[in-house]
């Protein structure tokens, strides 16, 4: 093993945001690998700001309409309380489309009704691998166990195999702000090292293509 695989370096304390500048997506017109990536704005000093996100599919060349969400998004009812007893309200409902009204069956006293909805974008986790930025489907995803593994880029995925091949795992020398915190716990676990390696090779492959 390469000394590099230490993750007490610092060279390997990233966060997911730094791997978020290029991130691999699903062409939604032609299935083919696109890219989602960070333009900056014009001026950058002292800090950028006035970024934007940009869709570009070398495949098929045909733009998305960069307002638009095209992820799942979460929605609940307006109403906090139930219309008839006061019940709070908790459900809330993971759709692809947006719609208005939401119908909730209160636990209370068990009525149903319809609610105006608010909603809220989904973000990638272990069940659901989407871009940040429009909510397209992400290139380098693969389910284990139920759950799914999935990275933004090449690099992000390089340096997920580092983790997970390396054998110190010491949470305390691990930063603050390490992406190992953010990692969630299935790739953590010891048990899974050689599925998720197995895993990182499949995605690496230049045929690879997401089932999703
Ligand atoms: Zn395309
Ligand atoms: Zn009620």
């Amino acid at each position: 093993m390469e000394t590099n695989d230490n993750i007490r370096t610092n060279k390997a304390h990233k966060t997911l945001g730094s791997f978020s500048s290029e991130i691999f997506v699903k062409c939604p017109h032609c299935n083919a690998k696109a890219k989602v990536f960070i333009k900056l704005g014009k001026y950058t000093i002292p800090y950028p700001f006035d970024t934007k996100s940009i869709f570009r599919c070398d495949n098929c060349y045909k733009p998305i309409d960069e307002k638009l969400w095209y992820g799942p998004i979460i929605i609940a009812a307006v109403n906090k309380r139930c219309g008839y007893c006061g019940t709070a309200l908790s459900y809330e409902e993971k759709v692809d489309k947006y719609k208005d009204k939401i119908e909730v069956k209160c636990n209370g006293c068990k009525q149903e009704k319809r609610y105006d909805v608010s909603y809220s974008l989904t973000y990638p986790n272990s069940y659901q691998a989407t871009d940040p930025n429009f909510g397209l489907p992400l290139w380098l995803q693969y389910p284990i166990n139920g759950k799914i593994f999935w990275a933004y880029n090449y690099e992000h995925l390089d340096h997920l195999r580092k983790y997970v091949s390396a054998k110190l795992r010491e949470e305390q020398f691990v930063s603050k702000y390490s992406i190992t915190q953010i990692l969630p716990n299935f790739v953590k676990l010891a048990k899974n090292r050689e599925k998720i390696l197995k895993t990182i090779d499949r995605l690496q492959k230049v045929d690879f293509k997401p089932e999703q």
